[in-house]
């Protein structure tokens, strides 16, 4: 069966939560409020006529928007003029720079489990997926660098990065991205960053960009996106920076794409961009007591989770309950317990030494977590002592 022709997982559970009327804790989709002024603007961009075809490269306002931010926030300063691009989306600028920069006979080394973009953006240009398997330390997600030097070599066109990192919560430290740094140096290996849960970092961790470290500005494209920032995961817009003749790179392809990207959204976009720190606080409390009420949820029902320090999504161990499938536990979580989850084989790429890994969100409703954890408690209450 051809990949596409595959019903995927989300799909399939997906259709398991209507049928059993089970809460969706499956898919990342997040059911939270977006910034009232942001919707009331695009609403307003749209009566105002600007329905046409914006500059290729995207509106002016946003790319100054996007310099101003990463100027801001990171130190870190792009031109507007060439050195930003708007895409449609993240998942075009991920495309984008997998087909510019890589073909048949390259290898793209990414960490394992990973987002299912990057598997896909290898299949589309030809290249090898490299996957290198994140470790568990503790109740967390490590680099292994040692397998990483291993899987570099004279074939490895690009490193696919994702902090912080979907479907784990993880958040690089700086002494990690300084040793992946060093060895892309070593190696002259491109970086593409995926850093669209850059604002959802939660407790005392910090998201550094690996495009500030010595000597990776020159060899990196950093990739964020409304979509998860201000939950608008519809609109489907996003941005690349980096050196101008990478992003020429990815331009060069997403002209071929679909050219442009929503007009309307990314006027509204770029004065909401400008004052995100005050929205971003709001939206990290929400999520971080979302994840706290999913996480004691869990912990009392024996899953117990490993820490999730970014996003919306948090990893249980389904062992305790004499499961070492994921895919069979998420099979018969609906009908057990009326919850679905995500096995998180569904994001491993190479050889999954933790099939026992599922992966529940928390960007839902708090009424639907409240909902879950009840459903989670009821369940632990009816089953006799020791069981
Ligand atoms: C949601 C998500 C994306 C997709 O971003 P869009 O802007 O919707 O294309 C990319 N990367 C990761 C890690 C995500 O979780």
């Amino acid at each position: 069966m051809s990949r596409a022709s595959e019903t995927s997982i989300f799909t399939e559970m997906t259709e398991l939560a209507h049928r059993t009327g089970a809460v969706n804790l499956g898919q990342g989709v997040p059911e939270l409020d977006s910034p009232p002024v942001l919707l009331a603007e695009v609403a307003q961009a749209v009566l105002d006529g600007r329905n046409q075809y914006p500059p290729a490269i995207g509106v002016p306002a946003l790319r100054e928007a996007v310099a101003a931010h990463q100027r801001a926030r990171y130190g870190l300063e792009y031109a507007p003029g060439d050195e930003v691009l708007v895409t449609t989306g993240a998942t075009e600028a991920l495309a984008s720079a997998c087909l510019g920069l890589t073909g048949p006979g390259d290898e793209i080394v990414t960490f394992d489990p990973c987002y299912d973009a990057y598997p896909a953006g290898a299949r589309l240009s030809g290249a090898r997926l490299v996957p290198v398997p994140l470790a568990i330390d503790g109740d967390g997600f490590v680099l292994d660098s040692d397998a990483l030097r291993a899987a570099v070599n004279g074939r490895t066109r690009l490193l696919v990065l994702n902090s912080p990192h979907n479907p784990t919560g993880k958040v690089f430290t700086p002494d990690e991205l300084e040793r992946i740094a060093e060895i892309c140096r070593e190696h002259d290996v491109t970086v593409v960053t995926d850093e669209v849960y850059e604002h959802l970092v939660y407790d005392g961790a910090r998201h550094v960009p690996i495009a500030t470290l010595p000597g990776m500005r020159e060899r990196t494209l950093t990739v964020s996106s409304a979509g998860k920032t201000f939950n608008v995961t519809g609109w489907k817009v996003g941005w690349v920076t980096g050196p101008a003749h990478l992003v020429a790179v990815v331009g060069s392809v997403k002209q071929w794409l679909t050219y442009t990207s929503g007009a309307p959204y990314q006027e509204a976009l770029a004065r909401a961009l400008g004052a995100v720190e005050g929205w971003a606080a709001g939206l990290r409390r929400t999520l971080t007591a979302h994840r706290d009420l999913l996480a004691a949820g869990l912990e009392e029902a024996g899953l117990s989770p490993y820490r999730a320090d970014a996003g919306y999504f948090l990893q249980a161990d389904i062992r305790p309950w004499g499961f070492t499938d994921g895919l069979r536990f998420c099979r018969e979580l609906p009908l057990r317990a009326g919850v679905v989850a995500i096995p998180t084989s569904a994001f491993q790429q190479g050889v999954d030494t933790t099939p026992w890994l599922v992966r529940f969100s928390f960007c839902r409703r708090e009424r639907s977590l409240a909902d879950a954890v009840d459903r989670f408690a009821a369940l632990t209450a009816s089953r006799p002592e020791g069981a």
